[in-house]
This record gives structure tokens, C-alpha cells and sequence, in this order.
């Protein structure tokens, strides 16, 4: 009998959605109507209500939504963007699509963008700084707006952080305008690929409106040069039902994380998740540092555990980034980070018994008498 616990179960979220899914669907079929329209305003509402800002664009992904955002603030050619050096790499496609160009900043302990890196790498060509809010918990908003000064624009990428709150505030309300991701495996995930920019500023938003819609706001207007990448109405059917459920899911991840930390802090060599004074994460992924990462993963492999390394490599340290002229040893934080991070399976649905199944294995995993040499 081999046991299993995935990464995540996107079927339970499924059976708490079904009915007012098919629903939906059977409205939007019957209207003919699939792309943008009433399904995708009713959403957009509804998630610049949940942030608690004025304006939300659905976009086709999260990686459009970082892009367009950028080029509604007006970065492009001839700005530099920084970004950490330790996020998806869809962070730094967004700004090199949007015509800028990458600088990378090391982050901290807490694997988010490090403030006073940060600092030492602002140039009078840095237009943008993009705060990635990775595995649930805000970067530290404020104070990169501190340092970067007035004449930069904050953008943050909340594809892991919906529903994350930093000092009070939700994420998607802290930057100057935010991308999200709604791809399945995030909090807030459709049933294919979407996304949306969020923002206080209504000229912002009016331009990513025109930029996701061929550059227009209306059929044969194409005011500069835009591009395809509006939400369907079916996504939004999905992000809407989800989206009412959220909260109480987060909540579920808060204490499935509360019980792996107050587990896994009494063993030695593991390193817990740090949480910033003023955050709520809502754990994205819950990430933890432990020895001998690699023999460790292949051992929670081996007994069915769905673990797994958000990010294995750098962004300076892959291939597409070669030419950023980073070497090995550019960002020593989050070059160490990738060697030692291992993600363990975190979602609502998760049971506890199968909970303690990951601790126990990670345990014994860990003890010298479970090593083979
Ligand atoms: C998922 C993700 C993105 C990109 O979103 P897509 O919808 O896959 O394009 C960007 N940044 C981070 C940190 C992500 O996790």
C-alpha cells in the first residue's frame, strides 16, 4: 500500500465550486458571449473589491498582466527595472516584453526582495521596481518605496499573494498598480490561463483596458500598438465563484502553516518560514531550508510526497539570462536559498493525518541514522 500527498488538489477546490460553475457556464453559453462582457465586469468588481482598490483589468495571464501594467506606467524602452533575483522567471520576461531591461537585487532571509540590496542597485535608469510577493507573503512595499524614491514606480507582482495583507492592506493595493496570476495551481486559480492588473490610478487603468484589446477600448480603434490578451468569460464564471471562497481557504493555509512550523521548528538543520512584522502570508508555497536538500526531496519522493524547489535556479543563472552578465555569486542570498529551499505540499483539502505524514517522512529523512552513504 504506497501512500500519497500531492502538491496540491485542485478537485477538492473543484467540488466546492461545481454547481455555481456549471451555472455560470450554462449562462455563458446560452448568451454566446465568451470573450470580456458581463461575466469578466461582474469579476472585475468583485476582485477590486476583495483588494480593496478602485480598478481591475482581467488579462489573459499573469505574465501579461506584469507586462501591461509596466507599459501603462509608462516603462519601456531605455528604463531599467529591478527586480529580485529569485522569483519565476516570468518576472523578468514581463519587463524585457515590455521593451525595458532587467536589473536584478538579492533578497533576504525571508526570500523577498532585500531593501538594502536594493538600494545599491538603483540608477538614474531604474524607472520601475517590481515587488514580488513570492509564496504568499508581501515584499516589503513601503520600503522599497523609501529607498527607490518618488520618481520610481512600484509595481508588484501578486500572482502568489491573493488575499495577503501587509499592514492591514491587501496585496494588490500596495504598489502603484499590481499584476496577478489566476493560473490554476495559485490561490485563486481558473480553469486555464488568466490574469489581472489592479490599481488606484484610473489612467493606469484605462490603458491596460485599451493595451489588452488591440490597443483600443472600441471595435477598430487602435490608439498605439496594443495586443491580445483579454479574459474569457468562463474564466471569470471560475474566479468568481472561487473568489467568494477564498478567505476561508487562506484561513485553511495559515493553519496547515502554523502546524508545519510548530512541527518542523523542533527539528535541527530546518529553517521555518520567516514572517515580516505587519504580514499575513497566505502561503502560496510553504517553504523551508533544510541540509542535503536534494537527498531530502528525493526521499519525500520516493514516499509519494509531492514536494518540490520554487526556484531551482536564479534568474542570473539561466540560460535566457546569460547576457545580464551576472555571474555565479552576483546574489549570495538567493543563490544559497536555491541550493537549500524545498516546497512541502500546502493546500485547503490537505488533511491533517496526510500533514503529518510529510513531517514524519521529512524527520526521518533528516536523522543521520535514515541516511545512506
Ligand atoms: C505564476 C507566476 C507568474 C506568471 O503568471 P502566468 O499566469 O503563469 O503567466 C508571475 N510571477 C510569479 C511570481 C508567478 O508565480
Amino acid at each position: 500500500m504506497t501512500r500519497s500527498v500531492p502538491m496540491l488538489d485542485l478537485a477538492h477546490q473543484h467540488r466546492a465550486v461545481e454547481t455555481l460553475v456549471a451555472e455560470g457556464f450554462a449562462r455563458v453559453m446560452a448568451a454566446s458571449s465568451y470573450i470580456l462582457g458581463p461575466e469578466v465586469d461582474a469579476f472585475e468588481r468583485e476582485f477590486a473589491a476583495f483588494c480593496g482598490v478602485p480598478h481591475v483589468v482581467g488579462v489573459g495571464n499573469g505574465t501579461d498582466a506584469i507586462e501591461l501594467a509596466l507599459r501603462a506606467a509608462g516603462v519601456g524602452r531605455g528604463d531599467s527595472v529591478v527586480i529580485p533575483a529569485n522569483t519565476f522567471v516570468a518576472t523578468a520576461e514581463a519587463v524585457v516584453r515590455a521593451g525595458a531591461s532587467v536589473v536584478l537585487a538579492d533578497c533576504g532571509d525571508d526570500y523577498l526582495l532585500d531593501v538594502d540590496d536594493l538600494r545599491m542597485r538603483l540608477n538614474p535608469r531604474v524607472r520601475a521596481v517590481v515587488a514580488v510577493h513570492l509564496y504568499g507573503q508581501t515584499a516589503d512595499v513601503d520600503g522599497i518605496r523609501a529607498v527607490a524614491g518618488p520618481g520610481v514606480v512600484v509595481v508588484e507582482d501578486a500572482a502568489q499573494s491573493q488575499g495577503a495583507k501587509y499592514r492591514g492592506r491587501r496585496s494588490g493595493s500596495l504598489g502603484d498598480v499590481a499584476g496577478t496570476s489566476f493560473y490554476p495551481g495559485k490561490n485563486l486559480g481558473a480553469y486555464g490561463d488568466a490574469g489581472a492588473v489592479s490599481t488606484g490610478s484610473a489612467e493606469i487603468a484605462e490603458r491596460v483596458r485599451a493595451l489588452r484589446n488591440h490597443g483600443g477600448l472600441h471595435k477598430y480603434e487602435h490608439l498605439e500598438v496594443g495586443t491580445n490578451s483579454r479574459l474569457d468569460s468562463l474564466q471569470a464564471v471560475v474566479l468568481s465563484a472561487k473568489l467568494s471562497l477564498l478567505d476561508g481557504w487562506n484561513a485553511e493555509r495559515r493553519r496547515l502553516a502554523h502546524r508545519y512550523t510548530a512541527r518542523l521548528e523542533e527539528l535541527p538543520g530546518v529553517a521555518t518560514p520567516i514572517v515580516r512584522p505587519g504580514n499575513e502570508p497566505v502561503w502560496h508555497q510553504y517553504v523551508v531550508r533544510v541540509p542535503e536538500r536534494d537527498r531530502v526531496l528525493a526521499a519525500l519522493t520516493e514516499a509519494g510526497i509531492g514536494a518540490g524547489i520554487h526556484y531551482p535556479t536564479p534568474v542570473h543563472l539561466l540560460p535566457a539570462f546569460a547576457p545580464l552578465d551576472n555571474p555565479r555569486g552576483s546574489f549570495p542570498v538567493a543563490e544559497a536559498a536555491a541550493d537549500h529551499i524545498l516546497s512541502l505540499p500546502i493546500y485547503p483539502g490537505l488533511a491533517d493525518s496526510d500533514q503529518d505524514y510529510v513531517i514524519e517522512t521529512l524527520a526521518t529523512a533528516l536523522r543521520p541514522s535514515g541516511v545512506l552513504r
